[in-house]
């Protein structure tokens, strides 16, 4: 088929495409040892209030330090610990690893106010019968209250999810533990649905944030975001923005009531040494 067509390039496609495969199923079989030789790690970017730019919280970003390969963002294996289902494991580990690092900031700056911590959930872990309990396990043994954790799911997780997926969300929402609905605006979800859902925030994806970097904002994406934030505030969610790279664009997004925001304007995800920094420096 390749050489039919005529061109070394599709066989050199092909050949890439064979090469990414075959890492991929490197990096798959190589994901249980990894995470029991402590090859993970996280880094934390910090979430701030649009209002006065104090730091809100954090969101913990997984990475994998692979020997080989280096520093893997986690698009490089979290698809592939959601296949093989690692991701439980690796999930647990990533909560139970930044709910510690949580308290000890709240206990580093216990006059601070509540620093909250955000930890993403794939569609597998939703799914899994344990997360509640490990949830409920992990706050415990830490210390940290459920009102400082925000779980995110993504959009898409949880288009057409029935009651049965519902339910351990709807459980931890009752425990004071915020859901937020990640990359929001790129599921085509139903926006009566939202209704429906045990959410307290809105997660608006970055490519609302991308086109307001040059201003003036195109006028029909403003009014997009000016309509899903009004709709959000009118059912009590927050709005957080994600992808937030300018000053500019932090402007715009805070004339159009959104809450808090995240992106490399303020800081590219970091050690936590960096969150501890930013807290001092509002706290001067
Ligand atoms: P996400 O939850 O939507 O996280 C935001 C992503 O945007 C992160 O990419 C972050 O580094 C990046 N980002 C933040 N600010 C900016 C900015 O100003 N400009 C640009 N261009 N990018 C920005 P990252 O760390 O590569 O994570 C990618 C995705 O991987 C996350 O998207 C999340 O869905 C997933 N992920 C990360 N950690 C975990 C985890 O522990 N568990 C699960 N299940 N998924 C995770
Ligand atoms: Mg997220
Ligand atoms: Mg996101
Ligand atoms: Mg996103």
């Amino acid at each position: 088929r390749a050489k039919a067509a005529g061109g070394n390039r599709f066989e050199f496609a092909d050949a890439e495409a064979d090469e990414r495969a075959i890492t991929r199923h490197g990096l798959t079989h190589a994901l249980p040892a990894a995470l029991e030789r402590g090859e993970f790690f996280i880094e934390y970017q910090p979430l701030v209030h649009l209002g006065d730019g104090s730091v809100h919280g954090a969101e913990a970003l997984v990475r994998w330090s692979h020997p080989q390969h280096g520093v893997l963002g986690p698009d490089r294996f979290i698809p592939l610990a959601e296949h093989t289902g690692l991701i439980v494991p690796l999930g647990r580990w990533v909560l139970q690893e930044s709910v510690r690092q949580a308290r000890f900031w709240q206990e580093k700056h216990a006059d601070g106010g509540p620093l909250r911590i955000n930890v993403n959930l794939s569609p597998t872990q939703l799914h899994h019968p344990g997360l509640v309990a490990d949830t409920v396990e992990v706050l415990e043994r830490a210390g940290l209250s459920p009102g400082a954790l925000c779980l995110e799911v993504t959009e898409s997780a949880l288009i057409g999810a029935d009651e049965g997926l519902l339910k351990p969300l709807r459980q931890l929402a009752e425990m004071g533990i915020d859901i937020a609905l990640d990359d929001f605006g790129t599921g085509y979800s139903n926006l009566a649905n939202l209704r429906r859902l045990p959410v307290s925030v809105l997660k608006l994806d970055r490519s609302f944030t991308q086109s307001m970097q040059r201003l003036p904002a195109d006028p029909v994406d403003i009014k997009i975001v000016e309509g899903i934030v009004s709709l959000a505030h009118s059912l009590e969610l927050a709005v957080t923005v994600e992808g937030v790279e300018t000053g500019a664009q932090a402007e715009q997004l805070r004339e159009l009531g959104c809450d808090t925001a995240q992106g490399w304007y303020y800081a590219r995800p970091g050690a936590p040494d960096m969150i501890h920094s930013l807290v001092l420096m509002d706290a001067v």
